[in-house]
């Protein structure tokens, strides 16, 4: 049992003043009291419930920085980008993996996130041979979650094709491929493994992508596996939405719409590429949008009709993606930013009633609670205690109140306003540091320094 008390929170009801919020030794909120006295275990400045980051790669990590120069092509693209991705990743073991790992949930708990949704393809050794152990890779990112405390959601993802003409894999993807029966041999271990772990891991699928997936696999898989969440790359590149069109006749999120019984359990990765139609079909299924903004500014994606989605009631969720910043504030200012310079605009996602930075936040925290499977999003009693701290003596906080403070975090601030996290009730930032930041630092660098610069 530990207590929080907070000068100002964002409660499920709204900011309050003076609140102590009591979380039992499950790392479960049992209670949230408006007006109390100061007298906690911790005592912070401004509490808030800390989003999910609903989309991760996590090796990709260690390659940013390295993919920012003109090859031989006319023009670099996401396909090029791609392919220096695949032999990167060539080289990579199971210990750097887990290296790697640990530090991404380091940053993403720094950053003011308290769940890691980890997209993890990754699955055999080098030649597409598995590991001895199947799930070797995934009980590395088991260890990596173990080490830092974050809350993982794992999506074992079922990689079968090169592209929708169903040709092999090409020696870049051959560590990713599963057929269906061995995929749904690793998701029985992947649950296996995540048993090792705090109650509050969750694990689900994903299938990766149209390209990359029989369709009607996809939807024999999804009924397989009826409880958990559904993620999927969706609609990121020109190049695909027409590959798809081209096998299947349909546009991705019109074959979605289509052929999937959508709901909740669904999140969508990127969703860049949508039509108006698409946009409005699609929010209104009750599936959530998993936008990736640095990742998709980086890898050119385009832009998503976020003013849209909004406008017909659907769900977003936030994440990191490619990993080449792990940054809460900077995220959802990217967002905001592409639609105002698509529009020519400003506070285009904000409401008649509630600041940009209030819209932004409330909807990734809740939609970031659906795409995980996990009770959060709220500072509300029965929810996983997943809270972010910020510092108010912050010179960018000054005098802020109320919605003010998100705006400022987000449009003037960054995470160095971050100051502790808690990830069901494991409070493992402090004073704006991970608790083992020394050492997950010290194995990153090793790791990094073995894999090199070459790609
Ligand atoms: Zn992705």
């Amino acid at each position: 049992m530990a207590t929080l008390w907070a000068a100002q929170a964002l409660t499920d009801s709204g900011w309050a003043k003076d609140v102590r919020v009591v979380v039992d030794a499950s790392g479960q909120i049992t209670s949230v009291t408006a007006g109390a006295p100061m007298t906690a275990d911790t005592i912070s400045d401004v509490l808030l419930p800390a989003p999910a980051n609903a989309h991760s790669h996590a090796f990709q990590r260690a390659m940013a920085g390295l993919t920012e120069r003109r090859g031989p092509n006319a023009r670099d693209t996401f396909w090029t980008w791609r392919e220096l991705m695949f032999r990167f990743l060539d080289r990579l073991t199971p210990d750097h993996v887990e290296a790697i790992a640990a530090f991404v949930q380091m940053e993403m708990l720094e950053a003011g996130y308290a769940t890691n949704v980890e997209f993890h393809y990754l699955h055999h050794g080098p030649g597409g041979h598995p590991y001895t152990n199947l799930a070797e890779m995934v009980e590395r990112i088991a260890a990596a979650a173990s080490r830092t405390g974050i809350g993982l959601t794992l999506l074992p993802v079922l990689y079968q094709f090169g592209g929708c003409d169903r040709r092999a894999l090409d020696p870049g993807q051959v560590r990713f491929g599963n057929d269906i029966n061995r995929f749904a041999k690793l998701h029985e271990q992947s649950a296996t493994a995540l048993r090792a772990l705090p109650s509050d891991s969750v694990v689900g699928i994903a299938p990766h992508s149209l390209r990359a997936v029989n369709p009607m696999t996809l939807v024999d898989l999804v009924e397989l596996h009826p409880a958990g969440p559904v993620h999927m790359h969706l609609a990121e590149q020109i190049a695909e939405v027409d590959e798809v069109r081209a096998f299947v006749g349909q546009r991705p999120v019109e074959w979605v719409l289509d052929n999937l019984t959508l709901g909740k359990r669904f999140t969508f990765i990127h969703c860049t590429q949508m039509e108006a139609h698409e946009t409005e079909g699609l929010a209104r299924s009750g599936a959530t949008a998993g936008l990736c903004p640095i990742t998709e500014s980086s890898l050119g994606d385009g832009i998503f009709d976020g003013d849209r989605w909004l406008a017909t009631g659907g769900s977003i969720a936030i994440g990191s993606d490619s990993n080449i910043r792990i940054a809460l504030s900077e995220e959802l200012r990217t967002l905001e930013y592409s639609q105002r310079l698509r529009d020519r605009s400003r506070a285009v996602l904000a409401s008649p009633n509630q600041s940009t930075g209030r819209v932004l936040f409330d909807a990734v925290a809740k939609g970031g609670a659906t795409a995980s499977g996990r009770a959060t999003g709220a500072i509300k009693a029965g929810n996983w205690a997943d809270l972010v701290a910020l510092d108010h003596g912050h010179i960018d906080l000054e005098g802020r109140q109320g919605d003010t403070i998100l705006d400022s975090f987000i449009f003037a601030g960054d995470d160095r306003m971050v100051c502790d996290v808690w990830s069901a009730g494991r409070h493992i930032v402090q004073g704006g540091r991970h608790v083992a930041r020394e050492s997950i630092t010290m194995a990153y660098r090793s790791a990094i320094r073995e894999l090199g610069e070459a790609i």
